[in-house]
């Protein structure tokens, strides 16, 4: 490609509206532009990327035996009514209807409508098993779409679909797609970890977040220092030692605490420690409200009350709700005496004795509360984060915490879709059986931001040699110079003949400005091409993600040059 012929629209100025680095380097670059909230078009680099990642993507699918197909984006409302996620999946599924006035969607994740094909297709066993993916736009109507690519409404994923006869089958099937999994990111050439996760809005028995290492990382993933053990904090169990006590404490009394508002100052004004302080946060689960117990050095984790809860929607209570059940103004609710429809305390409160809570009344606590004598608790669950002084679930070592961005997710989804949707096949005996199922997703356009936040420098984009928008560039400082202009073209044919993907930057433009779009693109080989160097017999080149510069000798260049860009490619850890 000829830079001069091609369309890269760089912005000199950072975009204002950009907060996170990769988002403001896609806007500079020229690689997407915004059309409106979450929803962006991909210019010429941007496809171009995209386009890599698929092909990787494709490849490592197929090798794994899964077969690609194309499913519609617009979906009838019947067939989510069917599993019921019509009801429950909540707004981020963009409901709309045709002139019929018939209900749809735009489909934000695919189960329902790969479960209905295959029900109509698959009757004997002897078609399965079966794994179909698809590489196609999603839409999900978030709630706060930022940060460009990385939470969009519209975006790219990969979505694969396993179904099997049996569970032995099934737990193969997702075997071989955490192997996949593996290779598609090693192959990407980033660094990431495959941890433990929620299986959210999706469902079914386990799953697997895979996290890009990144600072910005909206996730957070903890990891064990002894074992093997990693997994989103939304999901990182807290263990609780059993401390069972029959101890207990005075009865409980109200005391008037004047101006004190978080657990920390009530701690102070009252001299007990934090943990002994009850934070009563009361959440409206879909028609019903819950309060939540935790200790008032804790942070709640709603990933896992809302599991506890098996509801759809949940929300923090509005002001003017809990002023209505608590009777007072925010900030004093407590247990005691509380009219809601569902209390569950975290299992660090059990058995744990003289407590301090909220009053329901302005400007109040009570101390002495012991929860088992004062208080109606429906149950005690695991309902806060993991943190630093709690210790690994599965070995008792200690733990500790990383950001992660999460590109791939892949769900043992069991027989939740198969039973709703009566997706049955004829076992070897002729009877009929539900299909067990997976599901497989990766964030195809995600992942051009993740790579990005993983991969950056103060002067722009460090693209792994793999997924580029172009391997190599070649810069030349003066076109009107003809011996420069045509030594820089007979490498440009060259490469483009050994199967590089090259681009020529041939624009009529100063040195200094063709470097720094060199850099801010993130080539990650550049070669540069100059009249100085040619005097010498040499030709310079650079490796974008170390600043290492080489000059390669001009009568051997091309086997020169080959033999680095194989050390580039090993240095990002990658095969060519
Ligand atoms: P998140 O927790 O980030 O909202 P999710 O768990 O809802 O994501 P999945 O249903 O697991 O997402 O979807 C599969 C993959 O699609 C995710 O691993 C992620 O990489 C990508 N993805 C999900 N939502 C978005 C989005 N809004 N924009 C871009 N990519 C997304
Ligand atoms: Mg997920």
């Amino acid at each position: 490609m000829r830079f001069s012929r091609y369309y890269v629209p760089t912005l000199k100025e950072d975009p204002a509206e950009a907060e996170v680095i990769s988002h403001k380097l896609l806007l500079r670059g020229g690689f997407i532009r915004k059309l409106t909230s979450g929803i962006y078009s991909f210019l010429p680099m941007g496809l171009k990327v995209l386009n890599k990642i698929e092909d990787i993507i494709r490849e490592e699918m197929n090798r794994a035996g899964a077969i690609e197909v194309l499913l519609p984006l617009v979906q009838p409302a019947e067939l989510w009514k069917e599993t019921g996620r019509w009801e429950r999946y909540g707004k981020e599924l963009l409901r709309f209807k045709d002139r019929h006035n018939r209900d749809f969607c735009l489909g934000p994740t695919h189960e329902e409508v790969i479960t209905d094909l295959v029900r109509h297709e698959i009757r004997s066993y002897r078609q399965l098993p079966l794994n179909l993916y698809q590489i196609h736009t999603k839409f999900r109507d978030e709630i706060r779409p930022r940060f460009g690519l990385m939470r969009a409404r519209e975006f790219v994923m990969k979505d694969g679909y396993s179904f099997d006869k049996d569970e032995e089958g099934a737990r193969k099937s997702y075997e071989s797609m955490f192997e996949a999994y593996n290779r598609i990111f090693k192959r990407i050439g980033l660094v990431f970890r495959a941890v433990e996760a929620d299986t959210g809005q999706i469902g079914g028995s386990f799953s697997h977040e895979f996290m890009v290492l990144a600072e910005t990382g909206e996730d957070t993933v903890v990891a064990c220092r002894k074992c093997d053990y990693a997994a989103n904090i939304e999901k990182a169990e807290v263990k609780v030692e059993d401390k069972k006590t029959n101890q207990s404490c005075p009865m409980y009394e109200i005391v008037e605490t004047p101006n004190v508002h978080t657990a920390e100052d009530v701690a102070k004004f009252l001299n007990v420690p934090k943990s002994k302080i009850v934070k009563t946060l009361i959440y409206k689960a879909d028609d019903s409200f819950v309060a939540a117990l935790i200790p008032g050095d804790r942070e709640l984790n709603e990933t896992k009350l809302s599991n506890v809860l098996g509801v759809g929607e949940l929300s923090l209570a509005s002001y003017e709700d809990v002023e209505r059940i608590t009777g007072c103004k925010v900030g004093f609710a407590g247990p005691v005496g509380l009219n809601v429809d569902r209390i569950i305390a975290d299992n660090t409160l059990l058995n744990s004795t003289d407590l301090v809570t909220g009053a329901n009344k302005e400007d109040h606590h009570l101390i002495h509360v012991d929860l088992r004598r004062d208080a109606k608790i429906d149950m005690y669950a695991d309902i806060v984060n993991i943190d630093e002084r709690d210790l690994c679930p599965k070995c008792g070592g200690e733990i500790r915490f990383f950001k992660g961005i999460e590109v791939g997710h892949i769900f043992m989804l069991g027989t939740k879709y198969s039973k709703a949707m009566k997706a049955t096949f004829l076992d070897e005996n002729g009877k009929e059986k539900e299909m067990i199922m997976g599901c497989y997703g990766i964030g195809v356009s995600r992942i051009i931001a993740a790579a990005i936040e993983q991969n950056h420098d103060e002067d722009g984009m460090i693209f792994p040699p793999s997924i580029a928008p172009f391997e190599v560039v070649i810069i030349v400082l003066n076109i009107n110079d003809q011996k420069v202009f045509d030594t820089a073209e007979t490498i440009y044919e060259d490469l483009k003949m050994r199967g590089v993907d090259v681009i020529l930057d041939d624009r009529d433009e100063r040195a200094g400005f063709k470097f720094k779009d060199a850099d801010l693109l993130g080539f990650p080989m550049q070669i540069i091409v100059g009249q100085k160097g040619l005097q010498k017999g040499v030709v310079e080149v650079k490796n974008r993600k170390t600043k290492e510069k080489k000059e390669l000798s001009l009568d051997n260049f091309i086997e020169e040059f080959m033999a680095w860009r194989k050390d580039v490619w090993q240095m990002w850890g990658l095969d060519i």
